[in-house]
């Protein structure tokens, strides 16, 4: 196993941690568009265009893929942020789990980078041969409840290190220096102030026990 690196990178770009005022859907997507547009401008990627799907137009039980540089999403099934008395939602923008349109928008520039990043002759339809690289190499498990496949596990990470690169530091730190090694980050150094305001105290307080 490589040595925990130390979180000495400082981001590529100084975004706000949040600039929406109110957690709804659209901004949610605005944000996420917005956060998916700077890091591809940082790490020198091609665009990943985003295109939201009326739920009418939409007949499948995911909330968002990915294919040929561009995320489809469909706001209806994407979560929602957790509040102060929610049980079962561990949702929150830039937490470890996060199925709002911001976090869902940020796993699929996961794809979009390991798709870019890999060798053309590795490529599958939304996929390359990085994110089998990166899961050896890390050997740490799954950030999240959905991993089932390294181009999953890939994503997931890629969410957390997108919206929040000190929280993956500090839950999966290997992970970290592999993405960090080769991406700059663009979120704030500091877990909570990316968290943005008004996250729930019971949200912050399980963070680290992933
Ligand atoms: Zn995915």
């Amino acid at each position: 196993m490589p040595p925990i690196p130390s979180l000495s990178k400082p981001p590529a770009a100084h975004l706000p941690s949040n600039p929406v005022i109110q957690y709804t859907p659209a901004n949610l997507l605005k944000w996420g568009v917005q956060r998916a547009a700077a890091f591809c401008k940082a790490n020198k990627l091609p665009e990943m265009k985003v295109y939201e799907i009326q739920p009418k137009d939409w007949s499948f039980d995911v909330c968002a893929y990915w294919r040929q540089s561009t995320c489809y999403i469909c706001l209806k099934h994407c979560g929602r942020p957790a509040g102060d008395t929610d049980t079962r939602n561990w949702s929150w923008p830039g937490a470890v789990t996060d199925r709002t349109p911001y976090g869902v928008v940020c796993h699929e520039l996961g794809h979009h980078v390991d798709w870019h990043c890999s060798p053309p002759e590795t490529r599958g339809p939304y996929h390359g041969m990085l994110c089998q690289q990166i899961i050896e190499a890390s050997g740490e498990k799954a950030v999240s409840g959905y991993s089932p496949n390294p181009a999953e596990w890939f994503a997931e990470m890629m969410r957390v290190f997108i919206t929040n690169h000190a929280l993956l530091h500090a839950v999966r730190p290997r992970t970290w220096g592999l993405l960090a090694d080769r991406w700059e980050p663009v979120s704030d150094d500091c877990w909570l102030t990316a968290l943005g305001p008004g996250v729930p105290q019971r949200i912050i307080d399980t963070q680290l026990k992933r």
